[in-house]
């Protein structure tokens, strides 16, 4: 269903695009097909286990064997509402579900069962964040989402498996899908992108689909076109079934300048379906566009309207987890961490479990510190989820007490982590065991700077003149205490032994 355009989209977009007559401002849409986590299909009971063998996960009714009947399963239902929350969209209590008929191999009823004019959710909110620039900003932008409906996966037809034969697997056949359709209020590829990662991790969040793109749980149809800023919409192409956020911003950068290119030369964009191939980064025709009316769509006679009640609704909304928005608004506001660190621990449920279990009852900002830059860092090196982090919460916290009251400095706590890391264990202990401890007697740590400064006397002597040296002996103090010396205390006594005000 065409919804009649009005250009949605706050703030005023800062980007656009030069073409050789001026500037061009790229418009976008998508649609997201989510699909529902749950443990059977939207309409029979056959498993949605993904991997199977092939026709193995196949129900009569998936079949669409002559006589079977389709039966809503009530936790698709629940997780379409859980996500339509999750984006603070309208929740309709009737819907209705519709047949959208066409033929391919991969459906054997010869309809998908889908919703059209009645969708389970109406509108709703995606807020994204773009950035950060080169300042460490983020631009905070609201991407209107039209409606999301409840559908019918279809199977896979599989062409390259035999040479003059095409195979088809049904076991895809019949998975419920959420449509997510947002408005056209997207401006660059960078918020296209930034909208479909924020759309992941809400139902991440939330569990009502597994996000994992490139088993095909999450695709996207892309729609671009282009517009003089602010002027009329432009007609649009439409990029099918796109299963990774880098080649959705690759076509949407392709597709933006091959309409400009066309219409500068003073020629039409044809709405049509396209194709985006990664090898070649080029989007290439598919099909001519197919209206709503080529679909005929009708109510499908097999199902009732569905119907819920706001008590439902109620219920449902009460057991929603906090969600990345609220998220931010806490690590950014009470915990006081930079717009850029709440986005890498929001990123993930996983990683935002993890910091709460640290920062619980310590410095959240030095937590924040901890995880992100060396925690995640070492994770990333070697591959490895927060799941299976052999450094768990407590031991982290751990290494964050040591340095806050004061016991190892930050560069032993890095020793300290990679300890644990290797061996395990228990921070305080480690640190008692293998005499980590900071000096903080400055009856010792001032016999090294005497010493320091003993041997090398000239520089003691230019000191004076340039005290950006004292940095230079505050480093051979902590070189010669192993690390351990408090560098506070170095600091001063440096300054004071050099006569440096
Ligand atoms: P269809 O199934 O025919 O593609 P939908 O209504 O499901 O229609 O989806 C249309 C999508 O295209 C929406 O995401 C909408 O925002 C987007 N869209 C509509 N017009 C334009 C346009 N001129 N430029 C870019 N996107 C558009
Ligand atoms: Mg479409």
């Amino acid at each position: 269903m065409t919804p009649v355009l009005v250009d949605t989209r706050t703030p005023e977009p800062k980007r656009f695009i030069a073409g050789a007559t001026g500037d061009w401002e790229v418009i976008i849409g998508l649609e997201v097909h989510a699909q529902v986590t749950s443990k059977a299909k939207l309409f029979s009971g056959a498993s949605t286990k993904f991997g199977a063998e092939a026709n193995s996960n196949v129900s009569l009714v998936d079949a669409a064997m002559p006589g079977m009947l389709p039966v809503i399963n009530e936790e698709c239902v629940a997780q379409a509402v859980r996500t339509g929350l999750g984006m603070k969209a309208k929740i309709n209590l009737r819907s209705v579900f519709d047949r959208k008929n066409y033929f391919y191999p991969d459906l054997p009823q010869g309809y998908q069962i889908s919703q059209f004019k009645d969708p389970i959710v109406g509108e709703g909110i995606v807020n994204i964040s773009v950035g950060p620039d080169k300042k460490g900003n983020f631009e905070e932008v609201e991407i209107g989402v039209e409606r999301l409906h409840l559908e019918q996966d279809a199977g896979k037809s599989m062409h390259d498996q035999h040479p003059t034969m095409s195979f088809v697997d049904l076991n895809r056949t019949g998975i419920a899908l959420m449509e997510v359709v947002s408005k056209p209020d997207m401006r660059s590829s960078d918020e296209a992108k930034a909208y479909v990662t924020k759309l992941r991790t809400i139902v991440r969040y939330l569990g009502t689909c597994d996000g994992n793109m490139d088993q095909g749980s999450m695709r996207v149809d892309v729609n671009v076109s282009v517009r003089r800023p602010g002027g009329e919409f432009g007609t649009r192409c439409e990029i099918k079934n796109m299963n990774s956020i880098r080649f959705i911003g690759q076509a949407i950068e392709y597709e933006a300048r091959r309409q400009i290119a066309i219409l500068e030369d003073g020629g039409k964009i044809d709405q049509e379906t396209r194709l985006f191939d990664p090898v070649k980064g080029e989007t290439r025709s598919m099909r001519s566009k197919e209206d709503a009316h080529d679909y005929r769509y009708f109510p499908d006679p097999d199902l009732l309207p569905l119907v819920f009640t706001q008590e439902y609704v109620d219920e449902l909304a009460k057991d929603l987890p906090e969600l990345p928005d609220e998220i931010t608004a806490r690590l950014v506001g009470d915990v006081g961490l930079s717009a850029y660190d709440a986005s890498i621990i929001v990123s993930e449920k996983a990683i935002v479990d993890y910091f709460d279990a640290v920062a619980k009852g310590r410095d959240g900002k030095l937590a924040a510190n901890w995880i992100i830059n060396n925690l995640l860092g070492k994770l990333n090196e070697v591959s490895t989820t927060i799941d299976a982090s052999p450094v768990k919460p407590d031991q982290i916290g751990g290494i964050v007490d040591l340095i806050k009251e004061g016991t190892i400095s930050g560069k032993i706590a890095k020793d300290l982590f990679e300890i644990i890391w290797e061996e395990g264990g228990d921070p305080a202990a480690i640190v008692e065991e293998r005499g980590m401890k900071q000096v903080t007697d400055t009856g010792a740590i001032e016999a090294a700077v005497d010493e320091v400064i003993a041997a090398n006397p000239d520089k003691a002597q230019q000191a004076v003149e340039k005290p950006n040296l004292a940095g230079w002996f505050v480093g051979q103090v902590m070189k010669a205490t192993g690390g351990k010396a408090n560098p506070q205390a170095v600091q001063a006594l440096v300054r004071q032994k050099l006569g440096i005000e």
